[in-house]
C-alpha cells in the first residue's frame, strides 16, 4: 500500500492525500508536480526513473473499509532537499532517455 507522503521531498510543499499535485517514483520518493518539472527533470534523484501522478486514496467508504478512514496518509515527513547542481550531473544523460528505456 502507498505511505501516501505528507509532503515534497525537496520543497516540503504540503501534499494531502487529495493532491492532484503529488508525483511519485516506483519507490515512492514524493514530489510536487513542479519540482519534478522544473527541477528533477522527470529523474528521480534517488533511483533514476521517472515519475507519475500518485493516485488519489478514496476519503469514504465506498467499498470493504479501502478509504482514508482506514488506511490514513502518513504524516511523517521526508524532507531532503536535492543537491542542485549534483542532480544536473547525475541526471544529464538521464534526461534524455524516455523512463521506460531506462
Ligand atoms: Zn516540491
Ligand atoms: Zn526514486
Amino acid at each position: 500500500m502507498l505511505e501516501l507522503r505528507p509532503t515534497c521531498e525537496h520543497c516540503n510543499k504540503a501534499l494531502p492525500p487529495n493532491s492532484p499535485e503529488a508525483r511519485i517514483c516506483s519507490y515512492e520518493c514524493t514530489f510536487c508536480a513542479a519540482c519534478v518539472a522544473h527541477v528533477l527533470g522527470n529523474v528521480c534523484p534517488n533511483c533514476g526513473g521517472g515519475f507519475v501522478p500518485r493516485p488519489i486514496r478514496p476519503s469514504k467508504n465506498w467499498k470493504g473499509d479501502n478509504f482514508l478512514g482506514k488506511d490514513p496518509a502518513s504524516t511523517t515527513v521526508k524532507h531532503r532537499p536535492v543537491n542542485v547542481a549534483a542532480h544536473e550531473l547525475f541526471s544529464a544523460a538521464l534526461r534524455t532517455i524516455s523512463p521506460e528505456k531506462r
